[in-house]
């Protein structure tokens, strides 16, 4: 055998081992280096009221702590507040007069945790935090999510305040389910965190649509659709119509666009249109459908838009805590 064909077959053979390799162990193909420059940490979150949960949450971040719990005590901040009238304690009630809460948690390591339709909790995105760390399940519902937070010593509330108990009432005259865009009747607090450690966390809570039919569940406590978060790549949530949100399982799918190459900005753009697009081939009026997307990448860029004109989001990092408003897609 010649010197050329040894070293050929040197090499093949390198090669063929490289092959053999029981792919578990091979490199994962899509690993993403970890970036150099990081602006961290960074939390930003949904709407005004952004801006008060990320003060708790920097609280948390600016003292080297983790973003999981950045998230969960920032978002607990309008969570508690019975003035805020679309997330937690002092959210608008079901056509049944009944507060049902929807919220999820997720960790850099993918652990996950949600509830839905809970009732009499304040604090859901707790209860979402215990299924993830106390349960082997991810998601718990109604009555069943209700009696775990009991057997966890969350205490049992009424969280129908006499304002929206008296707006119920007048609702029942008319009786007629009409989510209004931007307009508080329904809103999401989505939360994402960069740590100083480099580690992303979200969490996302809502009291959902106002005069929902009893049992209804939106895009919030669903991971994949109401938050997601990838700690190779960024981290997504939504707010606004979630059945819109859900058909598009819309915060995957902006993580995923920004683990091909997007920018946070270009990811939420591109779900953006694509729900717009669906509600054009399903012949439904897009004047009365608002979904907004955040995302924020591993680099800790923000990217923000939405339908319609209206909605705003909030970013603290170390240059403090500001409000802005989303670009939109649909000029009406
Ligand atoms: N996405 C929430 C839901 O559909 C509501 C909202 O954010 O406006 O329940």
């Amino acid at each position: 055998m010649n010197n050329n064909r040894r070293s050929f077959l040197k090499k093949l053979g390198v090669a063929t081992a490289a092959i053999a390799i029981n792919p578990l162990e091979a490199k994962n193909i899509f690993d993403i280096p970890a970036p150099k420059k990081v602006n961290k940490p960074i939390v930003i979150s949904t709407w005004d009221f952004g801006l008060k949960a990320n003060e708790a949450a920097w609280e948390v971040l600016k003292n080297k702590g983790k973003a999981l719990d950045a998230v969960e005590a920032g978002v607990k901040i309008p969570e508690g507040d019975p003035t805020e009238r679309s997330v937690g304690y002092g959210g608008r009630p079901d056509r049944d007069g009944k507060v049902t809460l929807d919220a999820c948690i997720m960790d850099e390591n993918a652990n996950i945790g949600s509830v839905a339709g809970l009732e009499y909790i304040k604090h859901p995105i707790s209860v979402a935090r215990a299924v993830m760390e106390k349960t082997p399940h991810v998601m718990l519902v109604g009555d069943g999510a209700l009696e775990f937070a009991l057997s966890q010593g969350f205490q049992k509330e009424n969280l129908l305040t006499p304002e929206s108990e008296k707006e119920w009432k007048e609702w029942l005259k008319e009786s007629k389910y009409k989510p209004i865009v931007n307009i508080e009747n329904h809103d999401t607090i989505g939360m994402l965190a960069l740590d100083e450690y480099g580690n992303l966390s979200g969490a996302c809570t809502t009291s959902g649509m106002a005069y929902k039919l009893h049992g209804r569940v939106g895009d919030s406590p669903i991971i994949g659709a109401g938050l997601y978060v990838d700690n190779e790549v960024g981290g997504a949530t939504s707010t606004g119509h979630g059945e819109e949100v859900i058909r598009t399982v819309g915060s995957h799918l902006v993580v995923e666009l920004m683990r091909q190459g997007r920018t946070p900005q270009q990811a939420c753009e591109e779900a953006v249109r694509r729900i717009v697009k669906f509600i054009h081939n399903r012949k439904k009026d897009v004047k009365d459908i608002q979904v907004g997307f955040l995302a924020l990448s591993k680099k800790g860029e923000v990217g923000a838009y939405c339908i319609q004109s209206g909605f705003s989001y909030a970013v603290y990092d170390k240059t403090g805590n500001h409000l802005h408003k989303s670009n939109f897609e649909v000029k009406l």
